[in-house]
């Protein structure tokens, strides 16, 4: 870019991040996105046509009837129904979608990324071994990573509504014999209202002790913020994932912020399923600046007929969010990654040098 003079004005700034071509190569760490939930629409159908889905063969009316309507009003149990486990068959469908997903993640400006993902999801419908499933899985996403220089970890997702805590207990036995290094946490996810965290303690109580994985658990997304006293108290949550009604509890913040707990939040699925009804007026502007740990996330985008850098646009237009706040919410990120403290820290040089290059390519802060 060389002389020509940095950006410094507020307003120019601004205009700036609210270009969806320059924000979406602002490089972004993401903690909450579901692999179920960002499947490439286009390959999904290839997926679906293959396989004699019972689904529209029309693009257009595929896309329909696979993804959340943006214009249908807010439903929690609706958005649920669209996690459809039926589409696979052999474990070359399973590797397709995850190798083509993972590689997509980079458009969205991801630099690191915590995917999680459910092995029951992907082979109940077949039956198939869920531990052959889970290293099939790691293994199409390691590659499509490494191909697009994408730094990637794991976290496996339990579903409330899917296995007794006994069952989850069961299946996390076996998958943490498999002692796969990139797999780094355990997730509670699906229908808090129906299933409850206290249902869930023997199981994640076993995983605190055994002290292989941390714990993020979905909590307060559509229940009040007692769900997530009890994810943090009794299931030994170190992230919680949504927690938007934590905005009606100061002690919470404060023990949140006191504790370096963070909230995984995301403004358009909160939207979408009910979990806040004004995005316009998400409690991540007013949680961010009371200093509670927060970062900004897409959970689901190809649901929700959206991705993350929409999320970021939000961020600036709605909350005024500036360049430094959104690196900062990306700092947060890095603290609550469930890395070892030294990848961490090197995590967050790498991520520094990047958001330079970008200040750099778009004549943006500083100067
Ligand atoms: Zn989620």
């Amino acid at each position: 870019m060389g002389g020509e003079k940095r950006v410094n004005t507020v307003s120019d700034e601004k205009k700036k991040l609210l270009q969806k071509t320059v924000m979406k190569n602002f490089p972004k760490i993401e903690v909450h996105r579901h692999l179920e939930g960002t499947f490439p629409v286009d390959k999904l159908h290839q997926l679906s046509l293959k396989n004699n889905l019972e689904r529209p063969s029309d693009f257009e009316a595929f896309k329909k009837e696979v993804q959340f309507p943006k214009d249908s009003s807010p439903d929690f149990l609706a958005f649920l129904t669209k996690f459809r486990n039926d589409w696979y068959r052999t474990f070359d469908d399973v590797y397709f979608i995850t190798y083509h997903s993972v590689k997509e993640l980079v458009q969205d400006g991801l630099y690191y990324c915590e995917l999680r993902f459910s092995p029951e999801h992907f082979a109940l419908e077949n039956d198939f071994d869920r531990c052959e499933i889970t290293k099939l899985i790691v293994e199409a996403g390691n590659k499509a990573a490494a191909e697009v220089g994408l730094k990637i970890r794991y976290l496996l997702t339990f579903n409330r509504s899917k296995q007794t805590s006994g069952e989850m207990i069961d299946l996390y036995n076996r998958l943490k014999a498999l002692q796969i290094p990139e797999i780094v946490g355990i997730d509670l996810a699906g229908d808090e209202i129906n299933f409850p965290p206290e249902q869930f303690r023997d199981f994640f109580g076993l995983v605190e002790s055994d002290g292989l994985y941390k714990s993020t658990i979905h909590a307060g997304e559509v229940s009040s913020s007692e769900q997530i006293w009890e994810a943090i108290r009794n299931l030994h949550a170190a992230r919680i994932g949504h927690g938007t009604s934590t905005i009606d509890d100061p002690s919470l913040q404060d023990f949140l912020k006191e504790k370096g707990i963070a909230l995984e939040l995301c403004i358009t699925s909160n939207y979408q399923t009910g979990s806040w009804e004004d995005e316009r007026n998400h409690p991540i502007g007013a949680l961010y600046r009371k200093g509670v740990p927060v970062t900004l996330n897409s959970d689901d985008p190809f649901i929700q007929n959206t991705d993350l850098t929409d999320d970021y646009i939000k961020a600036v237009e709605y909350f005024g969010f500036t360049l430094q706040d959104l690196i900062r919410l990306n700092l947060n990120a890095v603290e609550a990654s469930f890395l070892p403290k030294q990848e961490q820290d090197r995590l967050r040089e790498g991520y520094l040098q990047k958001v330079e290059a970008f200040k750099e390519q778009y004549s943006l802060g500083g100067g």
